[in-house]
C-alpha cells in the first residue's frame, strides 16, 4: 500500500540536496593530514571523502522515497516544470555513484594496508580521492537539478488531494469569491500554487455528516479561454485532473458581466480541453439582476450548447441573496455527483 504524505512541503524539509561545490568545500574544510601512522593518516584521508559523500547524498535516498510516495497532483504539478525521466535519471546517477564511492573505500582501504611504503601509500591514498571525487563530480548537473525540484517541491502545501474537491471555475466577476465564502465555514487559505504568480483559495465545506469537501479557487487560471494561457497555465490547470473533483463553472449573464455570454461558454468548452475526466456543473448566477425575458433568452442559449458542452442540467442563482437555499443546492448537487463515484 501506498504511503499517505499530506504535505510536500513538510517532507521536504528533511531534504537537503547539496551541490558539488558543496560537497567539495565540506571535504575541503575537514581535511586534515595530522596524528597517527602514516597509513592511518592515508586511510583516514580517504575515510574523510567517503563520509562527506556518502552522508551528504543520503537525502537524495529519502527524496526518491519521497516521490515514490508522491500522489499525481503533486506529480502533475512538478511535471509542469520537471521532466520525470530525468529525475530518476538524476537519482539513478548519484545511486551509482554511491555504490562506486563504497566500492572505492573498501578497495583503496585494503591497497594502503598492503603497501610496501609510504610512497606508494601516498599514491593510492591520491587515486582513490581522485576517483571518488570524480564519480560524484559526473553527477553534478543531477544534484542541482534534484536540488531545484526539491525548492518547487518546498511549496506544494495548503491542499489535500486525498479529499474529495470542487473546484470553482468561471470567468472573473461571476462570484466565485462569493460562492467560496458563502459555503465554507472558516477562514479560507491561500496557498501558492507552483508556476504562476497566483495563490490558491482553499476552504472547506462541511456536509451534515461532517464530511468535509475541500473547496478552491483559482484565481485568474480557470477563468479565461485556453488561447490566453501559456504553456505553464496550461499545464498547471492540467494538474487538477488528478484531484477527486467536481468544477462547478460558474457564468454572469448580467449587464455587468466582463465578457460576452458566448466567450464565457467557450471557457467551459476550454476548460474541458484540459481538464477532461472531471464532470462540470454550470451555474448561471447573479439572476436577480435579469428580468423575466432575459433570464428566457440565456436558458435558450444554455438549452442549444448544453449537450455539446457533456451539460447534464445547469442551475439558476443568486450567489449573493439566497445563502441557505444555495448551501443546501450545492450539498445535493455534491452528494450526487462527488460523493456517489
Ligand atoms: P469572482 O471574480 O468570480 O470571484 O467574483 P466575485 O465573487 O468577487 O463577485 C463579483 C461581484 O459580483 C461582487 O461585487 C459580488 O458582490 C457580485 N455578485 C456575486 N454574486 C452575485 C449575485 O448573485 N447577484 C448580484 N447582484 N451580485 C453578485
Amino acid at each position: 500500500m501506498k504511503e499517505t504524505i499530506m504535505d510536500p512541503a513538510e517532507a521536504v524539509k528533511e531534504i537537503q540536496i547539496p551541490l558539488y561545490n558543496e560537497i567539495l568545500e565540506k571535504i575541503k574544510s575537514r581535511y586534515q593530514k595530522k596524528g597517527g601512522k602514516d597509513y592511518e593518516k592515508e586511510i583516514k584521508s580517504i575515510e574523510l571523502v567517503y563520509n562527506v559523500i556518502n552522508s551528504k547524498t543520503l537525502s537524495v535516498l529519502k527524496l526518491e522515497k519521497l516521490l515514490k510516495n508522491l500522489h499525481y497532483f503533486y506529480w502533475g504539478l512538478i511535471e509542469v516544470n520537471y521532466d520525470k525521466k530525468k529525475i530518476y535519471d538524476s537519482i539513478k546517477c548519484i545511486k551509482k555513484s554511491r555504490i562506486l564511492l563504497k566500492k572505492f573505500w573498501v578497495n583503496y582501504r585494503n591497497e594502503i594496508l598492503a603497501a610496501n611504503n609510504l610512497k606508494e601509500m601516498k599514491s593510492i591514498s591520491r587515486e582513490a580521492r581522485g576517483r571518488m571525487i570524480s564519480s560524484i563530480k559526473r553527477c553534478s548537473k543531477s544534484l542541482e537539478y534534484l536540488r531545484n525540484l526539491v525548492i518547487t517541491m518546498s511549496s506544494f502545501q495548503g491542499l489535500d488531494p486525498y479529499r474529495k474537491t470542487l473546484i470553482i471555475a468561471g470567468p472573473p466577476n461571476s462570484g466565485k469569491s462569493t460562492i467560496v465564502s458563502a459555503i465554507t465555514n472558516a477562514k479560507t487559505k491561500v496557498a501558492p500554487y507552483p508556476f504562476t504568480t497566483k495563490d490558491i483559495i482553499i476552504g472547506h465545506f462541511i456536509l451534515d455528516n461532517n464530511q468535509v469537501i475541500q473547496v478552491i479557487d483559482t484565481p485568474g487560471l480557470l477563468d479565461r479561454n485556453i488561447n490566453e494561457m501559456n504553456e505553464i497555465e496550461r499545464k498547471a490547470i492540467s494538474a487538477l485532473k488528478y484531484l477527486d473533483g467536481l468544477i462547478l463553472f460558474l457564468i454572469d449573464p448580467s449587464k455587468e458581466a466582463y465578457i460576452n455570454l458566448n466567450n464565457q461558454i467557450n471557457i467551459i468548452n476550454d476548460i474541458k480541453s484540459i481538464i477532461r475526466n472531471k464532470k462540470i456543473i454550470l451555474f448561471i448566477n447573479k439572476i436577480d439582476l435579469l428580468n423575466e425575458t432575459e433570464i428566457e433568452k440565456v436558458e435558450k442559449t444554455i438549452n442549444e450548447i448544453k449537450h455539446e458542452l457533456g451539460l447534464d442540467t445547469y442551475y439558476k442563482i443568486s450567489a449573493l441573496n439566497n445563502k441557505k437555499e444555495l448551501i443546501n443546492l450545492i450539498k445535493d448537487i455534491v452528494k450526487s455527483n462527488l460523493l456517489a463515484s
